[in-house]
Parts: structure tokens; C-alpha cells; sequence
């Protein structure tokens, strides 16, 4: 078996070696046994249901809810001269009734089926009649985690399919995703019945992503010195809006760059035509809300930009996860401000979710602003959030934590400072303002400026203004970012935005705890230094 699946590999796939956990994945399967596959993307997960199918009598079904990549795929696979096909609503009656033909007379080794008409009874009898044939290879069930109604792909359809297990009890199921949260791994396996399949579970890591998190200062400025510093690169920049989207791809165009813009609002011709010259073209940008990305299989893109804050620290990593597939050095680059944290929370809070759901929503949004705020090695805590210890190389016998040396907090070690008097008055100029504003305002009063709105609120009498003259309008931006994302500031979400003390502001304010932030590099020469590493 052992011999025949290293054969297959080389024969069809064109592999020398398995990677990682391929190996044991497609030996466990082939031999008929269930098995539950976390492997990051670019991990290669398809040859782990592919090579079983190859190997195992029957036809292999893939359940996918990626139209887009399963054409893809399937094209790959003919190439190879593996006797595949796909069925979903792309295709007409004609076609589909062929590949009925074809999965009844036994010439499939993989169908690909979306979700929706693999649980038709129409399929399912099919399917029945094929299993009495040839018969049935193996189910695989990719993107496992459109089954968790937390994640954003959730698909209802995704929880039925437990009918393949209660039918067809002695076909092995392999399901697969790259989502790393702990809890959505424990949803999978409950819901699709995976309890006893074996679990495999690689690293989360990918080495070679440098992961950096700037402050927003200009962000349309700092995304051009970082685009430029990729010239010709293929790269994805992700927006929050589709206005913001559009706005983005022009300016980058403007200045040279073949930038297209791309979310769920442009025309489909349109946007299926941008997809392909991003796929086909070298370097180029796609400017994308979210809408971009899931199933895209371009293995060198150089860069994955955010320009808005991402949701979670799981959407981050999906999102970034697109970057560097080949291995080759690829960058993850990010540029936040207090302006996107409050913005999100307000579309938390806005929202027509229950209350549950906006816990949860706040919850991860805190797991993301912590990584963005960390003075660690990034990896350390993007993996730490996945229940990964990041331990590279053989050298952790002494516990000691180790750093990647390839994130810009290990490229250039942040320095801390004592903020506590900034702070202090930080905090004490939104009390006396009366907790309504947003930092630029209050900004605006400690470093008294002769404002409009200043003038008309009278704030030009209180006690603290003009009294942080002696910090900038920047530095005062990151003092007030990182109150808000220590918790000694909140956001008053239901309304307009503005800030507000807490209960552990108190503590500050009396002189009672000391504040140590982290000093905001000027955006240029952080830029250029991590370029130079
Ligand atoms: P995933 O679905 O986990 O994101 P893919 O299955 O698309 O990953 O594989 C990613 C890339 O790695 C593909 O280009 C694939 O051809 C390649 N690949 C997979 N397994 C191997 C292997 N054993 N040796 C070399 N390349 C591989
Ligand atoms: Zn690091």
C-alpha cells in the first residue's frame, strides 16, 4: 500500500515526497478509516483525499462549496489524466446529465459536488445506484468549517451532511479545513459525527510570511511606500468597504500600479474578469473586501496588505494565509488606527445580532487588537491564539520562548515608555470634555489647538488644554489607541463613537498604576528598515 501510494504520488502528481502529515492522512484513508485534517493553507490538503480516491475502488466525492476552484481543480486533474468531473448550478442540463452518465457507469475517480446538490434526492439516488456499482471511494468533506455557524462561511446545508455517514456507514469521510480555532475544530467534529475519526493536525505556521502592524498615520501614503516596495509583485489589498475598495484600486492605479478592484457590488463579468488577469497576469494588485480570496489558489503572491482592522484574529490569518503559498518570503502587512477599532465596534454593536453572538463578535475583536498591540513576536501570539506553542528548530529544550526573527517586532525590537503622565492627562481631558468626543477632538484640546469646534464647546477653558503640547498629534494617537485597547478607555458604540472612562481608568488617575505603552515608530523609517532585514 505503502509503495503503491508513493507511486501514485510521483506517477500522477508529479511529487517526489509527501509533505508534512500527507503521508499517514492518505495511508489512514486509502485503508478505509475516518479521519478529521487541520492543516493550514498551502498545506496541501487535496492530495489527501485525492491520492485515497486513486487508490481505493469506486469514486472519490468531494463535497466543496467553492464553484469557482472546483472547475479549477478539475481542469488540474484531467491534465494529469485523473478521470474527474464536477457538478453545480454552472452547469447546463446537458453537461450535468453526461457526468450522471459517467459517476452510474463507474468512469469517475472524482466528482466534486457543492453542497447544495449533493443533499437533492436526485443525488443522493444516484449516488446510491453508483454505490451499488463501482461504489463509493470516500467522502470528502473540504472547508470543513463552513459547518460552525461562528465562522463567517457558515452553511446550513454543511450540517446535513451526516446523512453520507447514516447511509453509506462503511465509505471512510475525510473532512478538511484551515480554520485553527480550537472550538471550531471541536464544532466540526461534532457536527459531522467526526468524534472518533482521527484527528491530524499540522502546524499553523508559515515561516516564511513576515508578519508586520503599523499605526495608521496616512494610510493611503503608507500603502504606497509599501506597495512600491513590491513593484511587480502579485499582492492583495484588503478594504473594509466596497467605497473604500474602489477608492483604493484608483489611487494605487494612479500611481502605476495595476491595482483592480474587486467585492460582491461590481458586475460578475467584471469581477470574474479582474480574477483572471490576478491569476493569469504577473503583478498584479486585487483590491478586495473579503468577498476575494476563499479557494483562490495563486501560489505567489508576494503580499497580502490590510489596510481596515480584519474582524478576528482568524479572518487575519485566512486573509494573510493567501500570501507566500510557494514558500518563497512573502509579506503580511497591516496598518491600524483607533478609527478602525471604533468603527468595527460600532458595527458590532449596530448590528441585529443577539447579544450572544456580540460578546462573541467583541471577544475576538479584542484577540485581534491584542496581536495588533503586542510587543512579542508576532508568530508567537497569532499561533498562541491557535493553542500552538511556537517552537521552531530543535533548540527548546531549555522552555525558553522563542522568537520567529522574521515579524517586525523581532526585526525591530518595539521600545516601551512611561506613559503614565500622558495618560494621565489623556484620560483626564476626556472626563472634563465631558466623555462624548472622539481622540481627534480631545487630541485637538491637549494640544490646544484653535479649532472651530473648540471654540463653540468653550473647550478652550478647561484645565487640560493645551496641556500635551509637549507630545505630537501622532504620538498622542497611539496614547490614545492603546488606552482603548488596554482597556482604560471605551468606545461608546451604540452612539456616536466617542470615548469614555472605565473602571480601571480610576487607578491611572489617581496615581495609583503606571502606564507603559509602546512607542510609534515613524512609519517611514519602520517601513524601510524592514524592507532592508
Ligand atoms: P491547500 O488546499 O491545503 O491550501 P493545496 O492542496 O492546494 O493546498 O496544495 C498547495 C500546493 O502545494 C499545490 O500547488 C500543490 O500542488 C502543492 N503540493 C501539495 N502536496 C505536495 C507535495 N507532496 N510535494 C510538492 N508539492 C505539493
Ligand atoms: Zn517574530
Amino acid at each position: 500500500m505503502q509503495t503503491s501510494a508513493q507511486d501514485v504520488l510521483q506517477r500522477v502528481f508529479g511529487h517526489a515526497t509527501f509533505r508534512g502529515e500527507q503521508a499517514a492522512i492518505v495511508e489512514h484513508v486509502a485503508a478505509g478509516a475516518d479521519a478529521l485534517v487541520l492543516m493550514p493553507t498551502g498545506g496541501g490538503k487535496s492530495l489527501c483525499y485525492q491520492l485515497p480516491a486513486l487508490l481505493r475502488d469506486g469514486v472519490g466525492i468531494v463535497v466543496s462549496p467553492l464553484i469557482a476552484l472546483m472547475q479549477d481543480q478539475v481542469e488540474a486533474l484531467r491534465q494529469l489524466g485523473v478521470r474527474a468531473a464536477f457538478l453545480n448550478s454552472t452547469l447546463d442540463g446537458g453537461t450535468a446529465a453526461m457526468v450522471e452518465r459517467q459517476l452510474l457507469a463507474g468512469d469517475l475517480d472524482l466528482l466534486y459536488v457543492a453542497p447544495e446538490r449533493l443533499l437533492t434526492p436526485r443525488f443522493l439516488s444516484l449516488l446510491e445506484r453508483a454505490h451499488e456499482g463501482k461504489g463509493v471511494a470516500l467522502f470528502a468533506i473540504d472547508e470543513a468549517h463552513c459547518v460552525s455557524q461562528w465562522g463567517h462561511d457558515f452553511r446550513p446545508e454543511y450540517r446535513e451532511l451526516t446523512i453520507l455517514h447514516e447511509r453509506w456507514p462503511q465509505v471512510p469521510r475525510i473532512a478538511l479545513t484551515a480554520t485553527a480555532d480550537p472550538p471550531t475544530q471541536r464544532e466540526i467534529a461534532e457536527r459531522l459525527q467526526l468524534d472518533r475519526a482521527r484527528r491530524f493536525v499540522s502546524s499553523f505556521d508559515r515561516p516564511n510570511i513576515r508578519y508586520a502592524v503599523t499605526q495608521k498615520d496616512n494610510a493611503k501614503r503608507q500603502l504606497l511606500d509599501f506597495v512600491d516596495g513590491h513593484r511587480g509583485d502579485a499582492g492583495i489589498v484588503y478594504c473594509l468597504s466596497r467605497r473604500k475598495v474602489e477608492q483604493t484600486a484608483a489611487f494605487l492605479a494612479e500611481h502605476g500600479h495595476a491595482a483592480l478592484p474587486y467585492h460582491a457590488g461590481i458586475d460578475a463579468g467584471i469581477r470574474a474578469a479582474n480574477q483572471r488577469r490576478f491569476l493569469r497576469e504577473e503583478g498584479v494588485i486585487v483590491v478586495a473586501t473579503i468577498a476575494f480570496g476563499m479557494g483562490i489558489d495563486k501560489p505567489d503572491v508576494r503580499f497580502v496588505a490590510h489596510v481596515d482592522l480584519p474582524k478576528s484574529i482568524e479572518g487575519y490569518y485566512q486573509e494573510t494565509g493567501r500570501a507566500g503559498r510557494d514558500g518563497e518570503p512573502a509579506d503580511a502587512w497591516m496598518c491600524y488606527g483607533l478609527g478602525d477599532l471604533v468603527l468595527l465596534r460600532q458595527m458590532i454593536e449596530q448590528s441585529e445580532s443577539g447579544e450572544e453572538r456580540k460578546r462573541l463578535e467583541h471577544r475576538k475583536l479584542d484577540a485581534l487588537v491584542g496581536y495588533c498591540e503586542s510587543m512579542r513576536c508576532r508568530r508567537q501570539v497569532l499561533l498562541a491564539n491557535f493553542g500552538e506553542e511556537y517552537a521552531p528548530g530543535e533548540s527548546g529544550a531549555d522552555g525558553a520562548e522563542r522568537a520567529c526573527g522574521n515579524c517586525d517586532n523581532c526585526l525591530q525590537p518595539p521600545e516601551a515608555w512611561d506613559a503614565t503622565e500622558a495618560a494621565q492627562k489623556a484620560l483626564s481631558c476626556v472626563y472634563r470634555s465631558g466623555q462624548r468626543f472622539g481622540a481627534a477632538h480631545v487630541i485637538d484640546i491637549l494640544r490646544g489647538s484653535d479649532s472651530e469646534k473648540i471654540r463653540q464647546f468653550g473647550h478652550d477653558r478647561l484645565s487640560t488644554y493645551g496641556v500635551g503640547t509637549d507630545l505630537d498629534a501622532r504620538t498622542w494617537r497611539g496614547v490614545f489607541r492603546q488606552l482603548v485597547a488596554h482597556g482604560l478607555l471605551e468606545v461608546d458604540a451604540e452612539g456616536y463613537g466617542g470615548l469614555r472612562l472605565t473602571e480601571t481608568s480610576r487607578a491611572v488617575l489617581k496615581g495609583r498604576q503606571p502606564v507603559m505603552l509602546r512607542k510609534v515608530a515613524a512609519p517611514r523609517e519602520r517601513t524601510r528598515a524592514l524592507r532592508a532585514a
